[in-house]
């Protein structure tokens, strides 16, 4: 698979509500609104030309970008437009959360030009999306996807949580029925991890939730690949399916094959395929230092040769395409000791992950290094 031109991310720091398990950078109000979009036209005036390589990607983010009104949305594409060279027929994807979606919006976004919507429905059961404070209901989710195939989105992708505590795999592959039933052309199935800073860490520590065990996470996580699998979806990353190759995310696989991308706002991550730098999760700092005239980049890692090999590796083998065979640092022994557990398959230059392989998502790759 060649991917060589860059990817656009931007991220739009503001949700209609912080859900318990996000630890993404987000805030509950539109205030600083004005001043996030000022900086944002700063950021993207000192950071377009960065790159020679036209864009082929631009990937809308956040937080939740369709929390914004139209004329907003319409302005920041505007912008992206004017200031990078995005190439005609690029993957542009919007994030959008099913509270945000009805006709009228559903019909902007197509008209100005947005080509693929991935929906944050997480779960078809109420009291799951209630436990993990999304602002909507299973029927509203639905009613979302059904709204943006009626204005005509050909690609749309759909995310889902697994391993909510409590729920059973009966319940999430009755879920992942009526997902597939509805053929969207991705489907980003995550299992739910409690991070630090979150509703859900504060509740795991206080003892009041616990985590689903390893065991019964890794049975979710077979199953879910068996089942989208027989459905004819290519799980072609750890978390991602898609219903044919033409619907893997272009945009995403730039981050886990190593492909040089530009991030704009704040928290936003970049990559120039020897470097990496981060902006302020801060809207106040990301505003104040664009105010100045500076970048808004919080820190820069230059990476050595040594880590540029290890990322590739750790990354790669999160994908089907699986990672360089001279990547890995270990014994033909060791390889061939994977390879008869069922973790890998060698070929002639690679070292592809089985599906029991990428069950052990990072953990495979600290056997190979
Ligand atoms: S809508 Fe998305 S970004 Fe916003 S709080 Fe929920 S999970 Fe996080």
């Amino acid at each position: 698979m060649q991917l060589q031109k860059p990817g656009l991310y931007i991220h739009i720091p503001f949700c209609r509500s912080k859900c318990s398990y996000c630890d993404f950078y987000s805030i509950p109000s539109l205030a600083p609104l004005q001043k996030f979009l000022d900086g944002l036209k700063k950021e993207m005036l000192l950071q377009k030309d960065i790159f020679s390589q036209p864009f082929d990607t631009v990937y809308i983010g956040g937080g939740t970008p369709t929390f914004l009104k139209e004329e907003y949305i319409e302005l920041i594409l505007r912008e992206i437009f004017e200031k990078f060279h995005i190439e005609d027929g690029a993957e542009i994807t919007i994030e959008a959360n099913p509270c945000d979606i009805n006709i009228n919006k559903a019909k902007f976004l197509k008209e100005i030009g947005i080509n693929r919507v991935v929906l944050g429905i997480q779960s078809l059961m109420d009291e799951i999306l209630k436990f993990l404070g999304r602002c909507h209901l299973a029927d509203q989710a639905l009613r979302a996807y059904e709204v943006l195939r009626k204005v005509g989105f050909e690609n749309i992708g759909v995310d889902m949580i697994y391993a909510v505590p409590g729920q059973s795999l009966g319940e999430w592959l009755n879920d992942l029925k009526r997902i597939v039933s509805l053929s969207p052309e991705h489907i980003s199935c995550y299992e739910l991890t409690f991070e630090k800073r979150t509703r859900l860490w504060n509740l795991y520590c206080s003892g009041k939730i616990a985590s689903m065990d390893e065991d019964k996470k890794a049975c979710f996580f077979m199953q879910t690949s068996n089942f989208l699998e027989n459905y004819g979806y290519i799980h072609y990353e750890v978390s991602n399916f898609a219903r044919s190759e033409l619907y893997i995310s272009t945009h995403n696989l730039k981050y886990w094959m190593y492909v040089p991308y530009l991030g704009i706002g704040p928290s936003a991550h970049s990559f120039d395929g020897k470097k990496r730098w981060w902006n302020f999760a801060s809207i106040k700092k990301y505003c104040e230092m664009l105010k100045k005239g500076f970048p808004p980049v919080e820190e820069t890692e230059q990476l050595s040769e040594e880590q540029i090999c290890m990322e590739k590796l750790f990354l790669g083998l999160r994908t089907c395409y699986g990672t360089e065979l001279s990547l890995c640092k270990v014994s033909k022994d060791m390889l061939n000791l994977l390879e008869r557990e069922g973790l890998i398959r060698i070929t002639e230059k690679r070292v592809i992950p089985t599906k029991k392989g990428f069950s052990l998502a990072d953990q495979l790759a600290s056997f190979l290094v």
